[in-house]
């Protein structure tokens, strides 16, 4: 079984709700940058004020920022690793190689119409990080959080003009990594579309 597995794949390509599905099944840790980065902001620690700018203009945060925080999350995580929203360019890519051998890079694919439409109806639980979408994956109750009942609330970068944002600043930063891990043999590439269930049927098949 693969032990650090690394996801991949644009802003709402479904690695959050895919990551968690995952962890779930093989009690692995999920580690995710943006969830970190998200709670950092809502505490006012020295990392969220500093990150906050980037994040809202739908940049990314610099690697200083986030290498060590992530370096120190994965030591000190026990067992198997899902990696979500890491590493997001070639520089994290390298500095997360000098300290484990990533066992699988799994590459959602999405088509860009898609993502917006997806981002831009999502909405978001700031107490447990689960996600909804409100036509496709609606919670059960509206506004509320099926698996803690948080108040559900749309992310400020999910909404259209950030969107875009982020969706350029993946292209330019982050998509050279499916290169990057197809060279080092461990890059499996899964359509992102359809059922949450079908996707996370052959996610399963590629940890294997
Ligand atoms: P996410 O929840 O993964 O979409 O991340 C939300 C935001 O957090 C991104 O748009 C970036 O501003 C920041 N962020 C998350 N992960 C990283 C990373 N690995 N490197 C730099 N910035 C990141």
């Amino acid at each position: 079984m693969k032990s650090v597995i690394v996801l991949l794949g644009p802003p709402g390509s479904g690695k959050g709700t895919q990551g968690e599905m995952l962890s779930e099944k093989l009690g692995y840790t999920r580690l995710s940058t943006g969830d970190m980065l998200r709670e950092a902001v809502r505490n006012g620690t020295e990392l969220g004020l500093k990150a906050k700018g980037y994040m809202d203009s739908g940049a990314l945060v610099p690697n200083d920022l986030i290498i060590g925080l992530m370096k120190e999350k994965i030591a000190q995580a026990k067992g198997g690793v899902i990696l979500d929203g890491f590493p997001r360019t070639v520089e994290q890519a390298d500095a997360l190689g000098q300290q484990v051998d990533v066992d699988l890079a799994l590459n959602l694919d999405v088509p860009d119409e898609e993502l917006v439409k997806r981002l831009t109806m999502r909405r978001s639980c700031p107490d447990c990080n689960a996600v909804y979408h409100l036509v496709s994956n609606p919670s059960k109750v509206e506004g509320v959080c099926d698996k803690c009942g948080g108040k559900l609330y749309q992310r400020d970068d999910d909404k259209e003009a950030t969107v875009k944002n982020r969706l350029q600043v993946y292209r330019d930063n982050t998509m050279p990594l499916i290169d990057y891990y197809g060279g080092k043999d461990v890059l499996v590439t899964i359509q992102g579309t359809g059922s949450i269930d079908g996707i996370f049927e052959q996610v399963q098949k590629a940890v294997q």
